[in-house]
């Protein structure tokens, strides 16, 4: 409480000349010890569970932005179960018993594999338990656990508690809420009209149930102007909120250098001023402090021209001193929520890299769950391209933009590339920056952060919204959080796609190695109707090494491959078998068509050739029908064709006939 002590406000009023008895004011620290040191200690635990099992209710209803999943659970401080999803109770109890004990005795978060082998795989559960401390004397008072599907990462295991800390806000909001219920309950007596079904009592009860920082600032102004009715009401905010309260403003305190406003942001405390005019002599000017435990977050101003009665200090100071902190819990729960969604996020984005997804997946996956987690309505991931000067879109929720690329210095997604650095336009309509994105979506707001992996900008990401002014300044500094890791995730990927490119090519010729081709046949062949497999041995190759050199006849290889290359289709896989023979493998196609392609390609190499060489081919063909289908059968067909073209006096193709 000391961060408000300073100066007295009974001083202020007494040297002001207004008397302790018109407005009975008491200290900032008297008002709101009591609710700053609500806390339970050991002799309360066998009482509080009806209030863990309220709180636990409202947290499962309220962070339903956990995986599905997930299943909960919460132990006493004895170690029994209090409440939790009905089916985990019932199959896993012994493993959450386990894991609760040991984190009550660990005081510690525990993480204990559920399940074991099942088959060759390792199941993969887990079951989570969190301590829950107490805040003042830390004994554990609770244990909220969970099982869950992943036993991957620390990701979880942060998901998880901060999700209890969530849970202890909720347990800690629940109790101070039963706390100003019943000071305001006491009161009642003293205070005419106040009672425990009036309109006041159900405020406070609202405030208490807002989990959106704006309900609990309307919910202020209501009880304020309940209480009166002609006041008028200026709520000044320190930082920067989306608000369509018309009461909201930003809280300058250089244009409120002198007032009380500046006086009760400062030291926290409730500001009660008599400030006559000629034509209103008693007008009343007040100010309440809207602070948390972390801070003040501004100040509710109202003024009352004719007061019929003087403000009841104490009642407004427990209303704002209660608003302040629903004030804070409903911000901390925002971003909470904030943060549970980035690391499910970045576990989601690890983990489906390690699936072996393509690029592409990796992306689109980003960009459903930037839109979701910003409520951005566009967005669009870039990627450099410095080869060629420009920056290629990989993934847009504008279908316009897929696969569009723009000079390396046009547009925002430019400018990111340019500067390495975050940008935030709030309109626009304001900004003299040409964007194809902004243009076509018509938006006019954005953030956008580099994509930057060893210090490396690799690409950007870019969010819009219709609206302007739409992005707030912790949008923008997330953005720049979560983008480290996209960008760590787009330079796995890339490096993942290289790696797979490159361990499936042959080096010298670029063809696909004979392990892929075979893996190609084996899929089309549960799959497909038919195929045809085409078979190519240079002749004399030995020859041609011996007369030219190796170097030449590499050479050759290369020329023999680029010309089979250019001669198929993209759905056709054209492989190095061995040394020096080739082979390409035509789904569904049958053996007269491939015969005519491996005749053009015979050709073609015997015309193109320098030095000039020549191939024997075999092409065997599989259809549906067959008795016996398999790559190796197939193979051995074509290889006896290839062997009848050698023998047959090479430069020429063979079939096989079908077994
Ligand atoms: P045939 O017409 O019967 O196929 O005669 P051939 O000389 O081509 O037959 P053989 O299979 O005996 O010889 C293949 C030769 O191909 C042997 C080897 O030196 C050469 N060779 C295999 N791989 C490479 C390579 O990567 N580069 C070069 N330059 N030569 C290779
Ligand atoms: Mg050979
Ligand atoms: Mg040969």
């Amino acid at each position: 409480m000391s961060e408000h002590a300073g100066k007295n406000p009974v001083e202020k009023f007494q040297r002001d000349e207004i008397s302790d008895a018109l407005f009975p004011v008491i200290s900032r620290e008297d008002q709101s010890f009591w609710i700053q040191s609500v806390d339970i200690g050991t002799a309360d635990f066998p009482y509080i569970e009806p209030l863990l099992r309220e709180s636990f209710a409202e947290w499962r209803e309220q962070s339903g932005g956990f995986s599905p999943e997930t299943e909960w659970f919460l132990f006493g401080h004895d170690g029994e179960a209090v409440a939790g999803d009905p089916n985990l109770l019932l199959r896993l109890k012994e493993e959450a018993e386990h894991a609760g004990w040991m984190a009550l005795a660990r005081r510690e978060t525990v993480m204990v594999p559920s399940g074991g082998h099942l088959g060759e795989h390792m199941c993969t559960r887990m079951t989570l338990a969190v301590p829950i401390f107490t805040r003042s004397s830390g004994d554990v008072f609770a244990v909220l656990g969970c099982s869950v599907s992943e036993n991957d990462s620390a990701g979880i295991k942060r998901a998880v508690e901060i999700g209890a800390a969530h849970f202890r806000t909720c347990f800690y909001r629940r109790l101070e809420y039963s706390f100003v219920y019943d000071t305001l309950y006491n009161r009642q007596a003293g205070t005419p009209g106040l009672n425990g079904d009036s309109a006041l009592f159900r405020m406070v009860r609202r405030l208490y149930d807002k989990f959106n920082v704006e309900g609990v600032l309307e919910e202020m102004l209501r009880i304020v102007l309940m209480l009166h009715p002609s006041a008028r009401c200026q709520l000044l905010m320190t930082q920067d909120y989306q608000s369509s309260n018309p009461h909201l403003q930003a809280f300058l305190l250089d244009q409120h250098k002198q007032g009380i406003c500046t006086t009760s942001f400062m030291q926290g405390s409730v500001e009660v001023e008599r400030i006559p005019t000629p034509e209103y002599p008693n007008r009343i000017e007040a100010a309440l402090p809207l602070a948390g435990h972390q801070g003040v977050y501004g100040v509710f101003h109202f003024t009352i021209d004719a007061p019929t009665e003087n403000p009841d200090t104490r009642l407004l100071g427990m209303i704002s001193d209660t608003a302040g902190k629903a004030f804070e819990n409903a911000k901390l729960y925002e971003q909470s929520n904030l943060l549970i969604r980035e690391l499910l996020l970045i576990n989601e984005l690890t983990k489906r890299l390690n699936q072996n997804l393509q690029l592409s997946d990796v992306f689109s996956f980003a960009i459903q769950e930037l839109v979701g987690i910003f409520r951005a309505e566009y967005c669009c991931i870039v990627k450099d391209n410095p080869a060629e000067q420009r920056f290629d879109v990989m993934a847009c929720s504008l279908p316009e933009l897929e696969g569009a690329s723009f000079s390396r210095d046009y547009g925002f997604g430019g400018m990111v590339l340019q500067m390495h650095e975050p940008i935030i336009i709030s309109d626009y309509l304001e900004s003299s920056i040409p964007s194809r994105f902004m243009e076509v979506s018509e938006a006019r707001s954005l953030i956008a952060a580099p994509l930057i992996s060893n210090g490396k900008t690799m690409g950007a990401v870019l969010l819009a919204h219709g609206k302007d002014h739409y992005f707030s300044y912790d949008n923008f500094k997330l953005l720049q959080m979560l983008s480290t890791h996209i960008g760590l995730a787009l330079s796995n990927a890339t490096l993942h796609a290289e790696l797979q490119r490159v361990a499936n090519r042959d080096a010298l010729t670029g063809l696909y190695v004979r392990r892929h081709l075979d893996e190609q046949i084996h899929t089309h062949q549960l799959e497909g109707s038919k195929g045809s497999l085409l078979v190519i041995d240079i002749d004399r190759f030995k020859q041609v090494n011996d007369t030219y050199g190796h170097q030449i006849g590499d050479s050759i290889l290369q020329q023999v491959s680029a010309i089979v290359s250019d001669s198929i289709r993209t759905s056709d896989v054209s492989a190095r078998w061995g040394g020096e023979e080739l082979a390409v493998y035509f789904p569904e196609t049958t053996l007269d068509e491939a015969l005519m392609v491996a005749e053009r390609i015979r050709s073609l190499i015997e015309q193109d050739t320098r030095p000039g060489v020549t191939v024997s081919c075999g092409v065997a063909e599989w259809s549906k029908e067959d008795l016996a289908i398999s790559v190796e059968s197939l193979f051995y067909r074509a290889d006896m064709a290839l062997y009848q073209a050698k023998n047959n006096g090479r430069n020429q193709i063979r079939t096989a006939m079908a077994d």
